[in-house]
């Protein structure tokens, strides 16, 4: 049963304050057709891919995007940040600076840093957490001067090993704190919530707390744990279909503050990405107003 003591107040007709992560179409039609569908849907924002927009103008896309009546939440995502020598630390910071720039053009309310984890034949955890503070420091003054916010966001502890090593909100705003001390109103560096990779954190009230004291919480992500999960990464279930409290989850990090998107980020493709685009974003327009 779902707690309505605890109950936000409802979508129900908000689909303006709701985005759609590319991801959760599956990246089957150009970038063109993906911000169309996702307007005429009703939505009122989206969260593109790096991959969407290689050999494309940005600036048209940009432009696209708010011809549409869109709003652009996080651009995804950073290349890894650990890697085993020096060399491809560097290409990783080059790769990073040239898509900061383009989430510049697009407008996007942040830039989405998925860190990266243990560089290939590692065993060293701390050392990559080291590389992503150095690297993060180095991309955050670039990011200060392209005018985009960085967003850190912490992914769930069975990617440790090769996606991200920055596991916990809790470690997110350390890091936060470590590079920023003293944030202004709105901090440059914050952090993206994703109900798929923190829901089971035993922490989760107050750290949600803690990031909207700070002023960090920039985004948030939903989807369903499914039980079984059968794919560590595109097994997401949509919103209703898993055992994620989805409301109390987004009361939670309103209550703390957090006034954005509620963006759905969905990998299936089991499932999600072999539906029709539109019977898709139906069904997830039906879920945001109904399970969220
Ligand atoms: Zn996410």
């Amino acid at each position: 049963m779902v707690d309505r003591t605890q109950a936000p107040a409802s979508l129900e007709g908000r689909l303006h304050r709701c985005a759609i992560n590319t991801a959760t179409l599956g990246f089957r039609m150009p970038i063109e057709r993906t911000i169309e569908a996702v307007a005429r849907a009703g939505f009122g924002g989206i969260g593109p891919w790096r991959r969407e927009l290689e050999g494309q103008s940005t600036a048209a896309v940009a432009r696209h995007v708010r011809d549409s009546g869109l709003r652009v939440t996080g651009y995804c995502r950073s290349t890894y940040l650990p890697a085993m020598d020096q060399t491809a630390r560097a290409a990783a910071i080059d790769d990073n600076r040239r898509a900061i720039d383009d989430a510049a053009t697009l407008g996007a309310a942040c830039f989405v840093m998925v860190v990266g984890a243990l560089p290939e034949g590692s065993r060293d955890l701390a050392a990559a957490r080291h590389q992503v503070e150095e690297g993060t420091a180095t991309l955050l003054d670039h990011a200060r001067k392209a005018g985009v916010r960085l967003a850190l966001e912490p992914l769930h502890p069975m990617y440790a090993a090769d996606r991200s090593c920055l596991n916990t909100i809790d470690q997110a705003l350390d890091l936060a704190a470590a590079l920023e001390p003293a944030p202004g109103d709105l901090p440059d560096l914050g952090v993206v919530i994703d109900a798929y990779h923190v829901w089971w954190d035993p922490r989760l009230g107050e750290a949600l707390v803690r990031g909207g004291c700070d002023r960090r919480l920039v985004g948030f992500h939903v989807s369903d744990w499914l039980v079984p999960t059968r794919d560590l990464l595109t097994d997401r279930g949509m919103m209703g279909d898993g055992v994620i409290d989805l409301l109390k989850l987004r009361g939670l990090i309103e209550r703390a503050g957090y006034a954005g998107f509620v963006e759905v980020e969905i990998f299936s493709d089991r499932t999600w990405w072999r539906r029709p685009v539109d019977d898709v974003l139906a069904t997830t327009a039906d879920r945001l107003q109904s399970r969220c």
